[in-house]
């Protein structure tokens, strides 16, 4: 029999529902943590600082790279992200299974540093559906869609790469296959 996965990164073109996922299996499973990220970006409104993001300036992120404190950073859409070496050891110290709500780039660097880690790319059914939650999240204007969206391509291409594609069509669906997958450990 082989083990659950314990590094479970999550890549998607913005709005595919990453975040919501992870929101989900965090919820419905106590032994998870997410590893929260650094950004550069401003909260939402809903958002948290120390848990859904450290947010911090640019200044503060140049000298936490500078410092060595990144297991991996990158820019995407103009902000600067990047997972915290500290929080992921931690975690791991204290046996609980870590995930990555992270860009394509960083879960490959996820992967180099961890051969373990499991890697699930989520696409939205289609480009409209994708639109669709794109608006009706309401984060980011038409300007920030078409800038999100023009990153797409070299998504998908990257995402080719991972352990496993789901397609979030219906959201519990999509939770319980990626529960299999992890539970049978990738
Ligand atoms: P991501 O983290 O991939 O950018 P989000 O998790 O923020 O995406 O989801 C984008 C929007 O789509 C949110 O408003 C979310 O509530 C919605 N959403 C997520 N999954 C589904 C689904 N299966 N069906 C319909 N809407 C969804
Ligand atoms: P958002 O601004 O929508 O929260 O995130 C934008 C993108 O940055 C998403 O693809 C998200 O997964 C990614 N991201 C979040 N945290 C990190 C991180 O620590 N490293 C990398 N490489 N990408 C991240």
């Amino acid at each position: 029999m082989s083990r659950p996965a314990r590094l479970i990164a999550f890549s998607a073109p913005s709005g595919a529902g990453k975040s919501t996922i992870c929101r989900k299996l965090l919820e419905r499973h106590p032994e998870f943590q997410l590893s929260v990220s650094a950004t550069t970006r401003s909260p939402r409104p809903a958002e948290r600082d120390g848990v859904d993001y450290f947010f911090l300036s640019a200044a503060e992120f140049a000298n936490r790279v500078d410092a060595g404190d990144f297991l991996e950073h990158e820019e995407v859409h103009g902000n600067r992200y990047g997972t915290l070496r500290e929080t992921v050891e931690r975690f791991l110290a204290e046996g609980k299974t870590v995930l990555f709500d992270i860009d394509v780039n960083g879960a490959l660097a996820i992967k180099a540093a961890f051969p373990e880690s499991l890697l699930i790319f989520i696409m939205p059914p289609d480009m409209e559906a994708l639109r669709a939650r794109l608006k009706d999240r309401g984060s980011d204007d038409d300007a920030e869609i078409a800038k999100r969206l023009r990153r797409l391509p070299m998504e998908v291409e990257k995402g080719r790469a991972f352990d496993h594609t789901v397609v979030n069509d219906d959201l519990m669906r999509a939770v319980r296959e990626i529960e299999t997958i992890i539970e049978a450990g990738g």
